[in-house]
């Protein structure tokens, strides 16, 4: 098989770099939402047979596994995962310099094939080989571990050790695609592989051809939050990597105080892009002067489609899961089919609950999704708002369902999952809340597709996209969130899903709308969404087969590639 990878060198190719990437739950390299839509560029890019290498790390002890005790703290462990058991460790050997010593590095290949034969080669670097200091070794072992300068150092491996594996492998690539800075190193690789040779040089700079590399870069950036960005210091920059290009020159394209990964992909990349139209102008606001599109971020149809949506999808729409733009006849399915389809999954998941939790949940009473990373602007507790009022208009009426990681370093994200430990308990008895622990890719899908509601209640304007809310309405599930990222453009209220809170064009960024948020949350729970759930069952139905042939349509990542490869690659 390792012989093998020429059949993928015959023509060139778009490089797809990823610090993560979530092929499936076993192959734990990714964290959330970043690496997941990684994964479902990847397994559209197969589908629609687009030229695509991509190009990440192993990170061989995952991201973590987690575990919350009684009280609601969470418990990190690492993941035990081998990647010999779904990869092939190729021969080939390159290197890199970090702290003036070489690191090698090689590459694990797996390949992400489609049934309509399309293939897409992914390549995990692995510093952990025969030869390598202890330092070196475990470059590649934790995904966002350790500190700035650990960061740095996969950041090296990732940018400049990836070009240079693509380049050893024999592959022939027109355009590199950052998804997101971490692998902005991979421009001064460039900047020095296609250096102008001339012999006098009235201008230093002269010899760097920027445009050249600007020709071949696309750069994606996916958040508006500020600790986002990596921003390395430049006394850690040359300690880590040297002079990798001299560090005056450096300072003009990545800032002139700390080098910014965000700044340095800008600078050398023709195309750049937000995930959605309002990351696109928050984008503008944060870096003035750019020139940057929006490309809405999409879902693969087939991967967050539950069993027996799928069933009903290929008996009445065959040929979906290739061409999305089928969910637009979505009206042909007979509407106690959907409900059958969706009591099914929903079902699935509170068997799942029982197993995990012990906790028994009722199939026939409004069930309310929340899932993401747990940090602070995703406010998680955002429907505890008014404690007294939650119970007084759900009780009996609603039970929720949470789940979601806190990254180790950030406490207030760890608080959150405590602070809605204690609701759990205090409203024992009155409304049934569970917290599912680690949250996977896996679970993701039970939970777009088993619960009623999708709740998403993130401070404005920081949720860049969000793509679990996409998901969901792939299963009929319809979408209760604050009008951020995606939301704005997927919105159709009272036919789509709902809103919470003021439209986009109101809000001042920084602002605390939490009272007004949860008071339209209740409002809307008690007035619209809970009669509607249980008196006019016939609108929700009508509004789930909405979601899927107006949300669902649009927000997948066929409609997304099919868009990168016209306004992005092939420019
Ligand atoms: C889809 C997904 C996410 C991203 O969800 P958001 O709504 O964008 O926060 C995160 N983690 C997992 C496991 C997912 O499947």
């Amino acid at each position: 098989m390792a012989a093998d990878i020429g059949r993928f060198t015959t023509e060139p190719k778009i490089a797809y770099f990823s610090m993560e990437i979530g092929l499936k739950k076993e192959i734990p390299t990714y964290s959330g939402g970043l690496g997941v839509l990684a994964g479902d560029t990847i397994r559209s890019a197969a589908d629609l047979r687009i030229p695509m290498v991509a190009v990440t790390l192993v990170s061989r002890k995952g991201y973590f596994r987690q575990d919350i005790d009684e009280e609601g703290n969470q418990i990190e462990h690492p993941v035990e995962w081998d990647p010999a058991d779904h990869m092939t460790l190729l021969p080939e050997k390159v290197r890199v310099e970090i702290e003036g010593r070489d690191v090698q590095i090689q590459a694990w290949l797996y390949v992400v094939e489609s049934v309509t034969g399309g293939q897409v080669p992914v390549l995990f670097l692995d510093t952990d080989v025969e030869g390598n200091r202890e330092e070196g070794r475990t470059i590649t072992h934790f995904l966002y571990g350790g500190d700035e300068r650990y960061r740095l150092k996969q950041e090296v491996v990732l940018g400049i050790g990836g070009v240079r594996m693509l380049r050893e492998l024999g592959f022939q690539i027109r355009k590199y695609h950052m998804n997101e800075g971490h692998s902005s190193l991979l421009t001064l690789e460039l900047l020095n592989r296609f250096k102008r040779d001339i012999e006098e040089v009235w201008d230093e700079e002269h010899v760097w051809d920027t445009e050249r590399v600007r020709s071949m870069c696309v750069f994606t950036t996916h958040t508006p939050v500020e600790a986002g960005h990596d921003k390395f210091p430049y006394d850690l920059v040359r300690d880590v990597m040297g002079e990798i290009v001299p560090l005056g020159f450096l300072r003009k394209l990545g800032g002139e105080e700390r080098l910014n990964m965000t700044l340095l992909a800008l600078n050398l990349s023709r195309y750049v892009n937000g995930v959605a139209k309002r990351h696109m102008e928050v984008s503008r606001d944060l870096f003035p002067g750019y020139e940057i599109h929006a490309i809405t971020n999409g879902v693969h149809s087939y991967t967050w489609t539950c069993e027996s949506f799928k069933r009903l999808y290929d008996r009445y729409l065959p040929g979906w899961a290739n061409e999305p733009e089928l969910f637009v006849r979505v009206d042909k399915i007979p509407h106690e089919e959907i409900w059958k389809a969706h009591m099914e999954a929903k079902i699935r998941l509170l068997e799942f609950i029982k197993e995990q939790t012990g906790v028994v949940m009722d199939p026939d009473v409004l069930t309310i999704g929340f899932a993401r990373r747990a940090t602070a602007y995703k406010r998680a507790n955002l429907l505890f708002h008014d404690v007294e009022r939650l119970v007084r208009i759900g009780q009996g009426r609603i039970q929720v369902v949470y789940a979601g990681k806190a990254h180790p370093k950030d406490e207030p994200g760890k608080g959150l999952i405590k602070e809605i430990h204690r609701y759990m308990k205090s409203l024992e008895g009155k409304i049934p809340i569970v917290y599912l622990r680690d949250y996977d890719m896996d679970i993701a899908l039970r939970m777009v597709s088993g619960v009623d509601l999708w709740l998403n209640t993130p401070l404005r304007p920081f949720e860049a996209s969000g793509t679990s809310g996409m998901k969901a309405a792939h299963n009929g599930v319809l979408n209760f969130s604050v009008l951020d990222g995606w939301w704005i453009e997927g919105c159709i209220e009272g036919y789509t899903g709902w809103a919470i809170g003021k439209e986009p064009e109101e809000t001042i960024v920084g602002e605390d709308t939490s009272d007004r948020d949860a008071d339209d949350l209740y409002n809307k729970l008690e007035k619209v969404i809970i009669p509607t759930y249980y008196e006019r069952r016939e609108i929700w139905i009508k509004m789930m087969e909405n979601a899927i042939g107006k949300n669902a349509y649009y927000f997948n990542s066929h409609r997304m590639m099919r868009r990168y490869v016209t306004e992005a690659y092939i420019r």
